[in-house]
């Protein structure tokens, strides 16, 4: 049970609710689901047979190989075998990453997110850190040819690295227990002292982690508002950390005000390595776009902002519902 949370943990990373004017169902309400997340076989499934993936890439430096194609329904075929788009995903994806900051990505998969889900990471094997799946949804692409930091889409590529940024093996040990663990445990493993995550937590989480209910994100949202860069980061620290490293990059300044969220920015400001990274990064957009407009005026994000972490989770378990029939 508590290995099938943790995939599900890192599965549904970034996600976005899917709503529409009929959209009858609460996505708050995830009850109907939790006879699924029991099931035993569930990571078996979800590795085999996972909704949306279109094809799966292996990564070789700035190139990528084809690795398979998987089973898809006939309306999803003609994303899957639009190769070129996928190429022209992973040609972003390098252009705005530098090479040696994508070190620790072994494959890149190509999903069809339903206007759900934007993207996500998983570590290959849950016992190597080192090497993680790197997914984006094809139907959140926007302009390819242009690096733009005020892009929606250039913001969730950049928020999924920074799951990988921060939840890699030199950040967070998985051979060390829950319970042996001073630091903060991140659900792969324990973070060590100087980790991102850990220094984020001691920040801004450690007086109230406890009364933090992962099933109702919005209530610690509202409580703290000062503490979050957005109300999705208040979903747990794996995701604030994540949204904070997005702003950090994506924002033309660093902060001048005093707020916990504001001090989780200028905390990435701390790091040389990161500071390095960020200008190497930012160096990669078009000019033009880094001060106008802002990807919180896109639709899909608006879409994004109101999405509890049970409404996500709903949405992900609806997807396995159907799987495993
Ligand atoms: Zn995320």
């Amino acid at each position: 049970m508590k290995k099938l949370f943790l995939l599900l943990f890192v599965a549904v990373q970034f996600t976005a609710c899917y709503q529409e004017d009929d959209f009858t169902f609460d996505p708050f309400d995830d009850t109907e689901f939790e006879d699924e997340w029991d099931d035993e076989d569930y990571e078996d499934d979800y590795e085999d047979s996972e909704e949306g993936a279109l094809t799966l890439y292996r990564v070789n430096g700035d190139e990528i190989d084809r690795i398979k194609d998987y089973e898809v329904s006939a309306d999803l075929k003609p994303y899957q075998q639009n190769y070129a788009k996928h190429f022209e995903m992973w040609e972003f994806v390098t252009r705005l990453l530098p090479r040696n900051s994508r070190n620790k990505i072994g494959e890149f998969e190509i999903f069809h997110g339903g206007g759900d889900l934007l993207g996500y990471v998983m570590p290959i094997d849950d016992n190597d850190l080192s090497n993680w799946r790197f997914a984006l949804a094809i139907d959140a692409v926007e302009d390819l040819t242009t690096i733009d930091f005020t892009a929606l889409f250039t913001y969730v590529t950049i928020h999924e690295y920074g799951h990988v940024l921060t939840l890699n093996d030199e950040q967070v040990s998985v051979s060390q227990s829950e319970s042996a663990c001073n630091n903060y445990f991140t659900g792969e493993g324990c973070s060590s002292a100087n980790s991102y995550i850990n220094r984020l937590v001691e920040i801004g989480w450690l007086d109230i982690i406890n009364q933090h209910d992962e099933e109702n994100p919005d209530a610690t949202y509202n409580n703290y508002r000062d503490r979050f860069v957005t109300d999705y980061a208040a979903t747990n620290p794996g995701e604030d950390v994540a949204e904070v490293f997005s702003v950090f990059v994506t924002k033309e300044n660093r902060p001048t005000g005093n707020s916990i969220a504001d001090q989780k920015v200028n905390m990435m400001y701390d790091y040389p390595e990161l500071v390095r990274l960020r200008s190497e990064i930012r160096s990669n957009g078009d000019v033009r776009a880094l001060k106008s407009g802002s990807w919180r005026n896109d639709p899909l994000f608006s879409k994004f902002k109101v999405c509890g972490h049970r409404g996500c989770k709903h949405a992900q378990a609806d997807v396995h519902a159907a799987v495993l029939k």
